[in-house]
C-alpha cells in the first residue's frame, strides 16, 4: 500500500500529512510531498485525476475537489516551427483549464486537502492567476478564501477573476514579494487559513500532471517553460523522478527554465553559481513572472540538477515578438508564457538547441488574461473589401 507523508528533502525529517506545515521543524526548507511504495497505474478519473495514485493515493475520490482540470492539448503549428527554428515543437496549451492557467492543476489537489483537513478559509498572495485559480476552487468547494493582491501590480483580468468569484480581496502596496512575505508571516502566527501558494507541496504534485500527459505522447529532448515563484520548475523535476524511478521513462528531458531579464535572480544563483539566491526587484511586462524572491528556488535546483537543466532569460520585447507568433498562428497566450518560445528561439539561435530536436514548450495561461495591451493592427472600411 503506498502510504504519503510529507518529508524534507535536505535533512530528512518526516511528519504526518495530517499536520498543517510547508517547513520544515528542525531545519525550515519547504517540505516535499512524498509516497512510499508509489505505483505507476491509472485510475479511470479524467485528467488531473488520472493520475491520483502519483499525486494523492490515499485520498477518498468522493471528496476531491474537481472541474475537470487537465488534459490540456499539445499542438504542432508550422509558424512555430518557423518563428522558433525547432521543426519538432509541441505546444502544451494549460490555458485551457478551468479558470485560464495551469494554476488549476495544482489548486483542485490543494483545496482538496484544505477540505480533508477541514479548513474554511484559504490564503494566498498572488501574481494573478494563483487568486483566480484559489477563489474559484475555494467558491466552489463551499469554503471563503482570501487573496493578497499587488493591486497595481496585477492584470485587470484576473482580478476581476477573484473578485467575480468571490474572494475576499486583501489588497497591498508593493509587489508580488512583499504579498508572500505577508502569507508567510501570518501563517507563523496562526493556523486557521491553509495556504494555496506553491510552497503548499501539494499545488507541486498537481503540477507534476503536466509533465506527466507530455511524456504519455511524445518523447521531448527539452521541456520549456516560464519560471517565476519556481512552483513549476520544482513540480517538473519531481515527476521526472517519478517516472524515471518507476520505469515509465528511460530518457529524462532537459529542463529549460525561461526567466524575463528583469525578473532573474534564478537564472543569476544558477548561471552565477552563487551560494543562496540574491532577491532582485522585478520588472517585467510579463506579471505572472514578476516575482524578485522565488521561494521554491532549492526545490528547482534540484530539479535541475536532475534533469541537466538549463535557465535563460529573455527581454520582454523577445517575449512579446513571441506572444504576437503564437497569437498569430491562431493558438494565444498571454505574455508570461510566451517565455517559453522566446527562449526555445534564443537557445537555438545560440546553438545549444538544433532545428532536429524534440521540444515541448508550455503555454501557463490563456490569451485573454491580460488584454491591457491591444496589439497594433490595421482596420479596414467596408468599401475596401466590397
Ligand atoms: C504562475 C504563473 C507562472 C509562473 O510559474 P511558477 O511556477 O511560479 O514559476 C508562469 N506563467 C503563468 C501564466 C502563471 O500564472
Ligand atoms: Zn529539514
Amino acid at each position: 500500500m503506498t502510504h504519503s507523508v510529507l518529508k524534507c528533502h535536505y535533512c530528512g525529517a518526516e511528519y504526518t500529512i495530517d499536520r498543517n506545515i510547508y517547513t520544515c521543524d528542525k531545519c525550515g526548507n519547504i517540505l516535499d510531498v512524498y509516497h512510499y511504495d508509489m505505483e505507476y497505474s491509472l485510475t479511470g478519473l479524467k485528467g488531473v485525476w488520472k493520475y491520483k495514485n502519483l499525486i494523492h493515493p490515499g485520498i477518498n475520490e468522493g471528496t476531491i475537489i474537481s472541474k475537470g482540470e487537465g488534459n490540456t492539448n499539445l499542438y504542432s503549428n508550422s509558424r512555430i516551427s518557423e518563428f522558433s527554428g525547432i521543426d519538432k515543437i509541441f505546444l502544451k496549451h494549460e490555458g485551457e483549464n478551468p479558470t485560464g492557467s495551469f494554476k488549476d492543476r495544482g489548486m483542485t489537489v490543494a483545496v482538496s486537502e484544505a477540505m480533508r483537513l477541514k479548513f474554511n478559509k484559504t490564503l494566498c498572495a498572488s501574481t494573478g492567476n494563483t487568486s483566480a485559480a484559489a477563489a474559484s476552487y475555494s467558491s466552489f468547494a463551499g469554503i471563503e478564501s482570501y487573496v493578497i493582491i499587488p493591486e497595481k501590480n496585477i492584470s485587470a483580468n484576473k482580478l476581476f477573476q477573484a473578485i467575480a468569484y468571490g474572494a475576499n480581496i486583501v489588497d497591498i502596496e508593493g509587489d508580488f514579494d512583499s504579498a508572500m512575505d505577508n502569507v508567510r508571516k501570518t501563517i507563523a502566527k496562526r493556523n486557521d487559513f491553509y495556504v494555496l501558494n506553491s510552497l503548499n507541496p501539494w499545488r507541486i504534485e498537481g503540477q507534476k500532471t503536466i509533465i506527466y500527459e507530455i511524456m504519455e505522447k511524445i518523447k521531448p529532448d527539452f521541456i520549456t517553460f516560464p519560471a517565476g515563484n519556481l512552483g513549476n520548475t520544482s513540480a517538473f523535476g519531481k515527476a521526472l523522478m517519478d517516472l524515471k524511478s518507476l520505469g515509465v521513462i528511460d530518457d529524462v528531458p532537459r529542463l529549460v527554465a525561461i526567466q524575463a531579464e528583469g525578473a532573474s535572480p534564478f537564472y543569476n544563483y544558477i548561471n552565477g553559481k552563487q551560494e543562496s539566491i540574491i532577491p532582485v526587484k522585478a520588472e517585467t511586462i510579463a506579471s505572472a513572472i514578476k516575482i524578485g524572491n522565488p521561494v521554491n528556488y532549492k526545490k528547482a535546483k534540484r530539479s535541475l540538477e536532475f534533469t541537466r537543466g538549463i535557465v535563460e532569460k529573455v527581454s520582454d520585447d523577445q517575449i512579446m515578438e513571441a506572444k504576437r507568433a503564437i497569437d498569430r498562428a491562431g493558438i494565444g497566450c498571454e505574455p508570461a508564457s510566451a517565455a517559453a518560445v522566446a527562449g526555445v528561439k534564443k537557445l537555438r539561435d545560440a546553438g545549444i538547441m538544433h532545428k532536429g530536436d524534440t521540444v515541448a514548450s508550455i503555454l501557463t495561461g490563456h490569451i485573454l488574461k491580460d488584454v491591457s495591451i491591444i496589439p497594433e493592427h490595421k482596420t479596414l472600411r467596408i468599401s475596401d473589401i466590397f
